[in-house]
């Protein structure tokens, strides 16, 4: 069965657990299968490494690498097909005493698709993949300028992305000799006027089809609050811009340094959104009431085709869980943990199959054209919601 990362606190957990283990020789085996990739093709490659791994030189690392091939090929060969978000698999010795072998097998859908195939034999598990994912977020534009250089980035996650370098022929202030003072001026001004509005054109171009956030800009001296702080740009951008950061440099550097400084804006802006939406959600309960709550309400809201926006906590733990047995005993239950393991009809092993509350919000949302949205317990409003059961929904009519 593929362990279910559906939210970044448990993808986080397995990853903490599979970050630990360490190899004695290269002898940790790391798949990535990509969402739209035949599961049957990986099979097919994990055969192909067991052979090549009998030229490995050391006995002990050649038997732990075959063992653990073997163990997945076994394992993926039971798959009908690939999960819907790909699947990552991880398998190893991770006995820590010589001469002991214990090869153990993970394998994990994360909330996100997998894009990169990948196979690998380490020391360790290669988790760089799935690391990413939690660190993906919102979008935001990134903007650093000086009289010399203007660079605009988009911030992904922790990841910065050049967009576009703009040079300008500014002079430096300093006047060549054998020209008027006031001539030099005036030329020069004419200069930086076209290159600020060169930037605020390239600002348009680059942003205008991006879904952001919000905007950072930074910069060496005061060129930049003369750009945010006139008719370059639009209104709309303007108000956009969430702070002002004085750097030292443009281009790369200087938006890790920007960064580096707007840690905590960034942060809050985060924050902010999520606060302002639970906010809403206890305003429009003391308004109006076209608010349900709890994990029943919610369903019943959705079945009615009444919830709009359906609002859960990240840390919710609740399953769909539905157990059965070859007598023909089933038992479906919304719930963290199954209270039975074995069949109360004939005591057999019950089969079990699980899914998470908020895959089974998304599914319903589907059919009825709501949203789901997931927030943090990271603000006090945040935790109040996970208090109130975890999940609340905005709703187009009163339900009773
Ligand atoms: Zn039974």
């Amino acid at each position: 069965m593929v362990i279910k990362a559906d939210n970044k606190r448990k993808l986080n957990k397995l990853i903490e657990e599979l970050g630990s283990i360490r190899g004695r020789g290269t002898e940790l085996v790391s798949i990535y299968c990509p969402y739209d990739y035949d599961l049957t093709e990986i099979v097919n490659q994990l055969r192909e490494e067991e052979a090549e791994a009998g030229n490995i030189k050391s006995k002990r690392t050649r038997k732990n690498v075959q063992s653990a091939l073997s163990k997945m090929v076994d394992h993926l060969k039971e798959f009908e097909r690939t999960p819907d978000n790909g699947v990552a698999v991880f398998c190893g010795n991770v006995s820590q005493r010589e001469g002991k072998t214990n090869i153990k097998l993970w394998d994990i859908e994360p909330f996100k698709k997998i894009e990169v195939k990948l196979y690998r034999c380490g020391k360790e598990f290669k988790l760089g993949p799935l690391r990413e994912m939690l660190e993906e977020g919102a979008e935001y534009g990134m903007i650093v300028i000086d009289t010399r250089n203007a660079d605009l980035g988009v911030l992904k996650g922790k990841k910065v992305v050049p967009k576009q370098h703009i040079s300008s022929i500014v002079p430096g202030k300093s006047k060549p000799g054998g020209q008027s003072a006031a001539r030099f001026e005036r030329v020069r001004e004419g200069l930086l006027e076209d290159y600020l509005k060169d930037v605020a054109e390239a600002v348009k171009q680059v942003f205008g089809s991006e879904d952001l956030k919000g905007f950072i800009v930074g910069g060496p001296g005061p060129l930049k609050e003369k750009f945010i702080g006139n008719d370059y740009l639009s209104e709309s951008t303007k108000d956009d811009i969430i702070t002002v950061k004085s750097t030292s440099y443009t281009g790369q550097q200087g938006f890790e340094e920007l960064l580096r400084k707007s840690r905590e804006e960034l942060r809050e802006t985060e924050l902010k959104e999520e606060k302002d939406l639970i906010q809403e959600i206890f305003n429009r309960l003391r308004e109006n009431g076209k608010i349900s709550y709890g994990v029943d309400t919610v369903i019943r809201s959705l079945k009615m085709g009444a919830a709009e926006r359906v609002i859960v906590s990240e840390d919710l733990d609740i399953k769909k869980i539905y157990a059965s047995c070859d007598c023909g005993y089933s038992k479906e239950e919304i719930t963290e943990d199954l209270d039975i393991e074995t069949c109360p009809d004939c005591g057999e092993d019950l089969s079990i199959e699980e899914e998470s509350i908020i895959d089974v919000f998304k599914e319903m949302a589907e059919n009825t054209g709501a949203t789901v949205e997931l927030v943090s317990t990271d603000t006090s409003e945040g935790e109040q919601l996970y208090k109130m059961g975890g999940v609340a929904a905005f709703l187009r009519f009163r339900i009773e």
